[in-house]
């Protein structure tokens, strides 16, 4: 199965059902997020605030709490991070963070064999 946005290879079960398109994580990710990578208005600005503020002027507790667990674990699967982060945390929540970051660099989602993984940019 190819996911209907980025058109990438979908391994069995990983695929993401929204507003009935089949998505990767990725994708899946983007969509669920304010913050759209097609909008290149939202990292150029991303980048130029974070110019002015700062590498880490910019980031929130929470996404604080995300760059600490990926960088002491090298890496791990999103139901992991989310676990880790604890109570209170939801998908969404995690969605909107983790793209907020991937647009700032900070991280992105790897392919290893067929898992996918959360990490440091
Ligand atoms: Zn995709």
């Amino acid at each position: 199965m190819r996911c209907d946005q980025c058109r990438t290879e979908i391994p069995v079960g990983e695929e993401r059902q929204h507003l009935g398109r089949c998505l990767c994580e990725d994708c899946y990710m983007d969509v669920l997020s304010p913050a759209r990578t097609c909008d290149p208005w939202a990292i150029h600005s991303a980048r130029t605030f974070e110019n002015l503020m700062g590498r880490q002027g910019m980031v929130t507790d929470l996404q604080r709490k995300i760059l600490g667990i990926l960088d002491r674990t090298g890496g791990v699967e999103r139901h992991d991070l989310l676990q880790q982060l604890g109570e209170g945390i939801t998908d969404q929540d995690l969605a909107r963070e983790f793209s907020a970051l991937r647009h700032m660099e900070k991280v992105r989602a790897e392919k290893r064999q067929d898992r996918v993984f959360l990490r440091l940019w």
